[in-house]
């Protein structure tokens, strides 16, 4: 029998696809761009010479977005903003036109989690992941929309999104039932907007570690002591390959793409075993004991 191979892994950070300088006059918005994925989406778009906006709360988070991208000899701007206020997305985007123009390119990245039995969920928990999640790309993806229809310009969002939206996601029900909400709002947005100019796309990343993720989610991941062995690639993505993919979504070269998600995972998300292994409730994946109503404070 062949050995186990797994997917080959892709060229090294610095290597494109994309010809020399496709984003050069253009401004591409990336929210939460200061942490992990977003940081690598928005650096692809820099290495081919766009201004890159960030957007987040954080300012550890906003310097290092910065950093990051100044590292790579583009220009930017990072503007503290909470996707959840419209006003906070409007003031984002006025600082964003004063400084580069109107963004060309939305990105919409952030959003928030961590693994929880549905059962334990706190009203404010399940409201403020939906309210980041879906409200908040929502919130970002109306403010480009109405500055690109009073302009007359085309633009291209693109909405980060998981695969628990086709799926469901036990233990994060919060944020799956928020990303189905994305997924769904994408394609709602790129038929109202298409003849408008505006492509509305969405972008699943697979299993991407970073040194940025939530201890939350780092704890999930690391119940797993060989992450490579869970997926059907034998690895985890690189973040080159989901920036590759972002710069290819919102390029001249797929401009008739819209209203699609591309997911980037290895084909993890379509995994299904030939035999069935066993069932565990969330509670016993995460660790916790009986489920208490009232638990000691
Ligand atoms: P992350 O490092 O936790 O980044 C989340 C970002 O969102 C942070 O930069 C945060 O910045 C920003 N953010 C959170 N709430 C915000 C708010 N109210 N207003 C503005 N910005 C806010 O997450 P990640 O792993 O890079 O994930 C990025 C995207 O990929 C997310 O949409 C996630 O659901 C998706 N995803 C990731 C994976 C993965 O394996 N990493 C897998 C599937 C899907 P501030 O704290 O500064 O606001």
């Amino acid at each position: 029998m062949a050995d186990l191979i797994g997917l080959p892994a892709p060229p090294a950070v610095g290597a494109s696809a994309l010809p020399a300088g496709t984003y050069e006059d253009a401004c591409v918005f990336v929210t939460g761009a200061g942490t992990g994925l977003g940081k690598a989406i928005a650096s692809e778009f820099a290495r081919l010479g766009a201004a890159i906006v960030i957007g987040s709360r954080k300012e550890e988070h906003l310097q290092a977005g910065r950093d990051a991208i100044d590292a790579l000899g583009a220009r930017v701007l990072a503007v503290r903003c909470d996707i959840r206020e419209p006003e906070s997305v409007a003031a984002a985007f006025d600082a964003a036109e004063a400084e580069f123009g109107l963004p060309g390119v939305l990105v919409n990245n952030a959003a928030a989690n961590f693994p929880v039995p549905a059962e334990d969920m706190s009203p404010n928990a399940w409201r403020t992941v939906v309210d980041i999640t879906l409200n908040g790309t929502f919130f970002c993806a109306r403010e480009f929309g109405r500055r690109h229809l009073v302009a007359g310009t085309p633009g291209s969002i693109i909405n980060v999104g998981a695969s628990y939206a086709w799926t469901g996601g036990p233990g994060f029900v919060h944020s799956a039932a928020a990303k189905a909400g994305v997924k769904n709002l994408t394609e709602s947005l790129a038929v109202e907007w298409g003849p408008y100019g505006i492509q509305v796309n969405g972008l699943v990343p697979g299993l991407f570690p970073h040194e940025d993720m939530t201890s939350d989610i780092r704890g999930n991941i690391d119940r797993t002591h060989d992450k490579d062995r869970t997926q059907p690639a034998l690895r985890v993505g690189q973040r080159q390959e989901l920036g590759w993919a972002a710069t290819f979504l919102a390029s001249p070269y797929a401009r008739f793409i819209s209203g699609h998600t591309l997911v980037v995972d290895g084909a993890n998300w379509q995994r299904r075993s030939l035999t069935n292994p066993a069932v565990e409730t969330v509670r016993d994946q995460m660790g916790r004991g009986p489920f208490d109503p009232n638990p000691p404070r």
